[in-house]
């Protein structure tokens, strides 16, 4: 039985004191919730604040990216051992964001994800085609070239270890979801990449989250599908009560 996971990213949002703020608020409403992981992934700066308030709790943390150096010279970056030391346990790599903005590539998500493996921390590996690419019938080969660069050289070990994120690029922040049908194929699809590489063993013990517009009103929709075993939400974590109602759903798909 895989496990659902139900992942904030608060993305550049939220002072420290509004993040503790929110924080607190999906403590309180995470109560009762047994058999969903529940994670917020807030901003570096709030990071330390944010796992004062889920420590001996349920709700897990996680970060929203690092570096794959140690330490040293690399201006603005943090390092894994660094997210560890707070209590960190989900670190998300190669989210579209960092992929278009930041020079995120296959190959740097794969040394993040080697290291934040090498910690014992789990990596939520993000992969996600543009409409263009969808469009233009290469969705399979993008899709396949993110999984098959994020595991270069991971052992089959490492694999239990890790989460795909499946991110419609199109989807994420537009209010645009992709259909259950859709969502669902794609991440058969991830699925069967998964396979190739690992066996089916890994392939059907690995969580798989769709990200992109999952709101309370959608989310039941897309977690109901075989393939969807949670989500990466981005705008609807900003409220406790719409996070917690996407959290509540999966609860209810389990
Ligand atoms: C995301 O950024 O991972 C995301 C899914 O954002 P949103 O839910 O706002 O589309």
């Amino acid at each position: 039985m895989r496990k659902y996971i139900i992942a904030g990213n608060w993305k550049m949002n939220k002072t420290v004191a509004q993040s503790v703020e929110l924080a607190k608020a999906v403590v309180e409403a995470a109560k009762g919730i047994k058999n969903t992981e529940v994670v917020i992934a807030p901003t570096f700066l709030a990071t330390a604040k944010v796992a004062d308030v889920v420590k001996g709790t349920n709700v897990k943390l996680a970060v929203q990216d690092v570096h794959f150096e140690d330490q040293g010279a690399f201006t603005g970056k943090v390092s894994v051992d660094m997210v560890k030391d707070l209590g960190v346990e989900y670190i998300i790599l190669g989210h579209s964001e960092q992929r278009q903005y930041f020079g995120e590539t296959d190959v740097s998500v794969n040394k993040k994800v080697k290291k934040t493996l090498a910690a014992g921390l789990k990596p939520i590996i993000c992969i996600g085609e543009t409409l263009a690419e969808r469009q233009g019938g290469t969705l399979e080969t993008v899709l396949r070239t993110q999984v098959t660069g994020a595991y270069a050289g991971l052992s089959e070990a490492d694999a239990l270890n890790t989460v795909i994120a499946y991110e419609p690029v199109w989807a994420i922040g537009t209010g645009v979801t992709a259909s259950d049908e859709q969502a669902q194929d794609t991440q058969a699809f991830v699925r069967s990449t998964v396979k190739e590489i690992y066996g089916e063993k890994v392939s059907e013990s690995i969580t798989i989250q769709y990200g992109g517009s999952m709101k309370p009103d959608n989310a039941a929709g897309l977690l109901k599908q075989k393939d969807i075993d949670g989500g990466l939400i981005g705008g609807a974590a900003l409220k406790a009560d719409l996070f917690i109602a996407i959290v509540t759903a999966a609860e209810q798909s389990v």
